[in-house]
């Protein structure tokens, strides 16, 4: 896939190093798998091949960091504050927005947003914001019981699969005695619950 460098100054190959060198070995191969997957949904759904390759190569740029990183990070760009309250599992998307702007230069406002919305998805969602959750859900590495069904959706109907994971997803936590994130309740509420 070759870069326009629109979006970013460098190669796909040098985005890859940089997410590399980033993440540890199966968080790439997850990544990995998600461009693969977000390739194939972008070209399903009339989204931008090279935006869904840069998005999903960089969602989960920040998933190894610390709590320090993200807190300082938190404070320096002035995001909300409640966000302190929360734990690597929300901010690796929200704040690891921010880290891929300062360290990639990636600004694009389309691609950091799929990467905030990636984890909990959001009421408004773009065609990439969907691609790159769902792509998140069912790449070729993932393992669990629905997953094959998942995947089936995924490539029927986007907006079905983003009920389906949210559904899912929301299933687990309450299951497992989480704490849900606003944000996961109110795309529960858009995209699990009403009618389009
Ligand atoms: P990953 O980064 O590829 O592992 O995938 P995600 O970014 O989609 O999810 C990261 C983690 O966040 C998963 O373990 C989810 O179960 C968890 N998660 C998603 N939504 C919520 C939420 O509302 N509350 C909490 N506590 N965790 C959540
Ligand atoms: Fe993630
Ligand atoms: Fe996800
Ligand atoms: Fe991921």
């Amino acid at each position: 896939l070759k870069y326009h460098k629109k979006y970013f100054a460098g190669s796909r190959v040098e985005l890859c190093t940089k997410v590399q060198q980033s993440v540890g070995e199966k968080r790439y191969r997850h990544i990995l798998g998600v461009e693969k997957a977000a390739i194939e949904l972008a070209g399903k759904n009339a989204v931008d091949v090279e935006k869904a390759s840069i998005a999903a190569l960089v969602h989960d740029y920040a998933k190894e960091r610390s709590a320090e990183e993200f807190k300082k990070v938190i404070d320096r760009k002035h995001l909300d504050p409640d966000l302190l309250k929360w734990n690597n599992f929300i901010w690796h998307g929200v704040v690891g927005a921010e880290i891929i702007e300062d360290e990639l230069k990636i600004s694009d406002p389309e691609i950091l947003n799929a990467v905030r919305r990636h984890t909990v998805g959001s009421v408004k969602m773009t065609q990439l914001d969907k691609v790159i959750y769902v792509a998140d859900f069912v790449e070729e590495g993932r393992v669990f019981p629905d997953v094959d069904f998942a995947r089936t959706i995924a490539f029927k109907n986007l907006d079905q699969a983003v009920a389906f994971e949210t559904k899912h997803t929301l299933q687990y936590l309450l299951s497992a005695n989480k704490t849900i994130y606003p944000t996961a309740i109110e795309t529960y509420n858009r995209w699990v619950v009403a009618v389009n």
